[in-house]
């Protein structure tokens, strides 16, 4: 059976890099699965798991958004940050959720609002993909 080759690579570096049987994307304009074969496409990606099939087997990487660039025989992330579910730290993503939380509900411009809820977004991402909640 044909494989997929994964990349996703941060500012800091690599995250994953594996053969796997499909990629799950959340993309701006909604999910995408990609198996072997994908007809060539760049598309922007909004904070999410991405769900990585192998062996009947699924693995979840948080990322913060980014781009996503397929290949026939290869997928490339394009992220600012990514986590592997065993590399989140639970108790950091719940503690930029209260603190998010907590700016949210003072008044402030619209700046800092939205600022909150990417943060918010990003540490919820980070405990669902911690607890395999997806
Ligand atoms: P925080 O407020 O806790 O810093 P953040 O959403 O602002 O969270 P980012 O700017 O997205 O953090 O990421 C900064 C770096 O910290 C990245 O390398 C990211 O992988 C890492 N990181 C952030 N939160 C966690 C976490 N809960 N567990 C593990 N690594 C994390």
């Amino acid at each position: 059976m044909k494989t997929l080759t994964v990349n996703i690579v941060t500012p800091d570096g690599p995250v994953y890099d594996s053969e796997v049987d499909m990629v799950i994307a959340n993309t701006a304009s909604g999910e995408i699965g990609i198996l072997p074969g994908h007809i060539p496409m760049v598309a922007p990606l909004v904070v999410g798991a991405v769900k990585l099939k192998k062996d009947g087997k699924s693995e979840y990487v948080a990322v913060t958004g980014g781009f996503v660039e397929v290949r026939p025989e290869k997928v490339t992330i394009l992220t600012q940050s990514a986590e592997v579910a065993s590399s989140i730290d639970l108790a950091r993503a719940k503690a930029a959720v209260k603190r998010a939380e907590e700016r949210l509900q003072m008044k402030q411009d619209a700046v800092d609002f939205e600022r909150a809820n990417l943060s918010l977004k990003r540490a919820m991402n980070r405990i669902n993909v911690h607890e395999g909640n997806i």
